[in-house]
Formats: C-alpha cells, sequence, structure tokens
C-alpha cells in the first residue's frame, strides 16, 4: 500500500533528542526551542517566533492576543480545518464563513467587504496547500476596517506571497508542525508575531500567565501570575526532533516541489482532454508543495477514483467537510452570502500521495493508474 503520508524523517533527529536529554533541560524554551525559533526568524523575517505545541494552540494564542471577546465576529472560509474556528469559538466568537474562490480554494477576498459588520473584529485567512490568497487586497480591507488579520499558515511554511513569507502579513501567523505537514516534531506549531510590543503578552499566554520568560531573561526579579494563561510551549524533546528537519529545510522542500511539479506535468494530458482540473498557483505565489490534489468531476467520479486508486493499493483523500455544514458550524457560525463553490468543489478534491520519502517508483505508478482510471 502506497501510504498518503509518511512523517519526514532525516536522520539526526534522534542525535538531537539524545542531546537534550543529556542537556538535563527537557521542558521548554531550552537550546533547542530557541535554535527553533531564531531559525523561524530568520526565514520568513518576522519579528518573534514562538515554538508552540500545535497550530490549534497558536491560533488559541492569536485569538488571545487579538482580544476576540464573546459576540466578536471573525470572517474565514468554510473550506479550512477544524482549528481556524475552534480558536475563536472557543472566546465565544462567531465564524462568520464565506466563499471560496474555487481557482486556489483559499477565501475569496472579493466578498470579505460584504461581510463586515460592527462586530467584526478579524480575518482569518487560510493558506491552503500553502498557496495564498491576494494579500496585499486582504491587508488593505483590514486596514480600511481597522480589523486584525490572522494567517492559518499551517500548511504554508516555506511558501511566500510577492516574495515575502507567508505567515507574515497578518498581526500573527500560525504555523503546524504535525505529522502530516512538511517538517514536523509529531504534534507541534508555531507562532509568528508581526509587533514587537505584543510579545511579552504572547510569552505570557504562552506560559500559564505568568512572566517566567522575562524571568529567565533576568529581566524582573520574581516571576508571577499576571494575566490568563495556559501552556502553549512544546518539549525540548520535539523541538530538537524539528530543528533537524529545520536545518535540511531546502532539501525537504526541493523535493516536495519536484514530485509536486512531476505530478503536475504528466497529469496535465488529462487536464488538456477535459477529464480533471489541476491546482492553480498565481502568478504572485511561491508554493512548498505541501499538497497535490486534483478536482474530478463530480463526487461519484472522485468516489470511484479513490476507490480505484486503494484497489489499487494506493491512499487517496479528501478533506474538509465544509465547516458550516458541520454540526458545530451551524451551532456556532453563519455563512455569510451564497455557497457557490465551497460544498460543490470540495466535493470534487482528492489528494494524492505526497511526502518527503516517496520514491520516483511510487509517483510513476500512482500516475499510471490515475490515467488508467481516466482511460476506462
Ligand atoms: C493541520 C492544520 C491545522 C492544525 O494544525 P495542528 O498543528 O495539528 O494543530 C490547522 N489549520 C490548517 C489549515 C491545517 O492544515
Amino acid at each position: 500500500m502506497i501510504r498518503f503520508n509518511i512523517a519526514p524523517y532525516v536522520g539526526k533527529e534522534l542525535e538531537y533528542v539524545k542531546q537534550a536529554v543529556e542537556s538535563m533541560h527537557i521542558c521548554g524554551d531550552g537550546e533547542f526551542t530557541k535554535k527553533c525559533n531564531e531559525w523561524l526568524e530568520k526565514k520568513t523575517g518576522t519579528s518573534k517566533a514562538l515554538l508552540t505545541t500545535s497550530c490549534t494552540h497558536a491560533l488559541e494564542m492569536a485569538a488571545l492576543l487579538c482580544d476576540i471577546k464573546e459576540g466578536d465576529e471573525v470572517i474565514m472560509p468554510s473550506y479550512t480545518f477544524v482549528s481556524t474556528a475552534d480558536a475563536f469559538v472557543l472566546r465565544g466568537a462567531i465564524p462568520v464563513f464565506i466563499d471560496v474562490n474555487p481557482k486556489t480554494m483559499n477565501i475569496d477576498e472579493t466578498l470579505i467587504e460584504d461581510a463586515i459588520t460592527p462586530k467584526t473584529k478579524a480575518i482569518a485567512v487560510v493558506h491552503y496547500a500553502g498557496i495564498s490568497p491576494d494579500m496585499d487586497v486582504i491587508m488593505d480591507i483590514a486596514k480600511r476596517h481597522n480589523l486584525m488579520v490572522i494567517e492559518d499558515a499551517a500548511q504554508g511554511i516555506m511558501s511566500t506571497y510577492k516574495g515575502k513569507a507567508l505567515g507574515t502579513f497578518g498581526d500573527y501567523g500560525c504555523l503546524s508542525f504535525h505529522e502530516t505537514k512538511n517538517y514536523s516534531m509529531g504534534e507541534g506549531g508555531a507562532l509568528l508575531i508581526k509587533d514587537p510590543e505584543k510579545v511579552v503578552d504572547a510569552e505570557i499566554f504562552r506560559e500559564k500567565g505568568t512572566n517566567r520568560s522575562q524571568y529567565y531573561r533576568g529581566q524582573v526579579d520574581k516571576y508571577r501570575w499576571m494575566n490568563y494563561g495556559s501552556s502553549y510551549l512544546p518539549s525540548e524533546l520535539n523541538a530538537a526532533y524539528l530543528y533537524a528537519q529545520l536545518e535540511v529545510a531546502d532539501m525537504i522542500n526541493d523535493k516536495r516541489l519536484a514530485v509536486w511539479d512531476k505530478y503536475y506535468k504528466e497529469l496535465s494530458e488529462l487536464r488538456d482532454k477535459g477529464y480533471i482540473e489541476l491546482p492553480y498557483v498565481p502568478e504572485y505565489a511561491q508554493h512548498n508543495g505541501h499538497m497535490f490534489y486534483i478536482k474530478t468531476k463530480d463526487l461519484e467520479e472522485r468516489t470511484k477514483i479513490i476507490k480505484f486508486l486503494g484497489e489499487n493499493d494506493i491512499l487517496a483523500v479528501f478533506h474538509y467537510v465544509p465547516l458550516h455544514t458541520a454540526p458545530a458550524g451551524e451551532k456556532f457560525g453563519r455563512f455569510h452570502g451564497e455557497d457557490r463553490y465551497t460544498t460543490s468543489e470540495s466535493d470534487r478534491l482528492v489528494r494524492l500521495p505526497l511526502f518527503y520519502s516517496i520514491t520516483d517508483e511510487q509517483t510513476d505508478y500512482i500516475i499510471d493508474k490515475v490515467k488508467e482510471f481516466y482511460k476506462r
């Protein structure tokens, strides 16, 4: 069976975990966490990066930092992972879902302004498949309406919009290092913070509401309970594991892009014949090969191709039941405007296996089988 995903493993992970153990510091914010934070700051150009226990938790921190309150509205796409909405719903806010642009499956930025009300506090953008919506347009809307912008860049590390790293446009950017993402620490993520003045607040939320981070830096002489907060810092064991992969980030990225390009090139004949649609990469975007998907004619054909590939030992998957159609989405949120594309386009999308250790033999075989399906 060709699995849908295998978490990357580059070889140095266990050596670094051992070093963390031997350093006698395995709780959070040791040397490896520092190294990861610095790597992220250098790579993305953000003023501050903080490793977190997940992207979900980075989003929760962003909601806390934006001071999202009961009854506030946050505009977001319905086609996304649950965490984008959860973080705000936990604070009592209402997710206001709007339709996607079918070309990228990202929030349709031209529909945002119509969804703004006096209660709107923020826009949560998702960089689907490591490709952003038009961030200039979104940042302009946010500025004119005085809204915060949170980027769910769980899939977006190493990707750029007009040359600038995803996660660095909005007030907060949230990354994921879950095992399904391009770089992994098992479970983990990071928060990117644009405004240096927000860093201390972020550290306090991340350290159970205390100023322990300042205390460790020798900036205060005792650490105390300063605000509400939670525990959002990962252990050094996880950070050490991740750092091994960040060190060779380009190698992993290049491999993923090569697989993506191969799928795109080899499957374009099926697109040219009108059988399938392929992903669209806007001029402004450089992506990271996070995901390769095709769009079938309809739901029925998608079900058939997933079954056909499964019978041939290939695990292909679909995802994201649109949030506004799910029980919690109906309960906590609302859809603004018309669902022209969210449901119908998500029904057609199927993802092919793409991971760091996938072999040429495997991708050749997958491509052959997809072509065979459309011959019949
Ligand atoms: C994976 C993912 C998340 C959640 O990441 P975790 O690190 O598992 O919390 C959130 N949003 C999107 C768009 C994702 O793809």
